[in-house]
């Protein structure tokens, strides 16, 4: 029962076969292991996503999500099928999504940190953790509670062509925004005009602070990466601008940097709203499921993916989407059904 564990933890980013291990040492009966009134999932994709880093950290570090334990496997986001269950309304063959360990077979106590879904036969289940899963979820979510949007508006989106950014900038294109978009390669950049940004760059090779000059006043910031964006974003906002502060990833592994010029926000007024989406989930999940995943099926929102197969990859590719080489939503397949 090959898996992926939590080695030791990073100093900065973490070291594929270092701080992530596949290790290959355990075995599991299919046939017999003991379920316990729970069900016996065999896994077929995991996500790779950007909190994961967080979860790297020491246990002297409080956060909202509980730090991965040394010597333990890892876990996030996953979809399997059901192979043997115990549990009377969850059928073999049926699909689980949520939070799984990443190994190849998991034994589940309960349901709890799953649901029961069910695929569209257009889509992948990769798509689930995607566009159609946690990262959409975050983008339809968090615009619909915080944006505010008035058609006309300037919207500014970092990270624009991860599968987050990229479901923004779809959003906010449909109200009728004009959209500013950043990312850190010139293939991103092309990704993001084909979705309809308006300015699209590439803020390694041009001043984010010139591009908001021109094209600004930013009415909406959405926020994935804090940092010098961030201040420039404040620097160019409009009054009453909204900060939508969904992440800030070029602090992750190295650290925050301090606001330069927090006055912006009494000046300006700005409202800043940080927030995680497993709080906006019980409001709009219903409405994410029937707006926004048919919209995925029938080729309306477009997405990229960024396919890894195989668990002994998992940490290049965590490494890989930290670094900024991905080129798509961050998945490991596992197992074909
Ligand atoms: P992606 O799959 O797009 O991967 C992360 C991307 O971040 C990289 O591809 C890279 O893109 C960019 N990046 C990496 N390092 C830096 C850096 N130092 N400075 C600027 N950009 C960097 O990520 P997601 O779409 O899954 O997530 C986007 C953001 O949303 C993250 O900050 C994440 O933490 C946050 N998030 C928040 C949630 C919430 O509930 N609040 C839920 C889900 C995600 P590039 O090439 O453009 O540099």
């Amino acid at each position: 029962n090959a898996r992926v564990m939590f080695a030791a933890r990073p100093e900065d980013y973490p070291i594929p076969g270092k701080t992530t291990v596949y290790d290959t040492s355990e075995t599991i009966d299919l046939e017999n292991a003991p379920l316990n009134g729970g069900i016996l999932v065999k896994v077929l994709v995991v996500s790779v996503d950007p909190y994961m880093r967080g979860r790297m950290r020491g246990p002297e570090h409080k956060s909202y999500i509980p730090a991965f334990q040394l010597g333990q496997p890892m876990n996030g986001g996953g979809i399997g099928v059901v192979l043997r269950s115990e549990i009377a309304e969850v059928a073999v063959g049926s699909h689980v999504r949520g939070f799984l360990s990443y190994q190849q077979y998991v034994v589940a106590p309960s349901m709890a940190g799953l649901e029961v879904i069910e695929k569209d036969p257009k889509l992948n289940w990769s798509v689930y953790l995607g566009a159609a899963g946690m990262p959409g979820r975050t983008a339809f979510m968090g615009w619909r509670e915080y944006a505010r949007a008035k058609k006309g508006e300037v919207a500014f989106i970092s990270t624009g062509a991860g599968p987050v950014g990229s479901m923004v900038i779809q959003i906010a294109k449909e109200d009728g925004l004009k959209v500013i978009a950043s990312a850190g390669t010139d293939e991103k950049v092309k990704f993001m005009k084909e979705i309809g940004a308006d300015v699209a760059f590439n803020y390694k090779t041009t001043s984010v602070r010139e591009v908001l000059e021109k094209e600004g006043p930013v009415d909406i910031y959405w926020d994935n990466v804090g940092g010098e964006t961030l201040d420039a974003a404040m620097e160019f906002a409009n009054m009453h601008a909204r900060f939508i502060e969904c992440g800030q990833i070029s602090g992750y592994n190295t650290g925050p940097k301090p606001m330069k010029n927090p006055t912006h926000m009494v000046f300006k007024c700005l409202s800043f709203h940080g927030f995680l989406v497993g709080f906006l989930e019980p409001k709009y999940k219903a409405a994410f499921t029937a707006e926004v995943v048919p919209k995925v099926a029938s080729g309306e929102y477009k997405y990229t993916e960024d396919l890894t197969r195989g668990l002994d990859k998992l940490g290049h590719a965590l490494l890989a989407l930290l670094e900024g080489t991905n080129t798509g939503k961050g998945v490991v397949v596992v197992a074909d059904e």
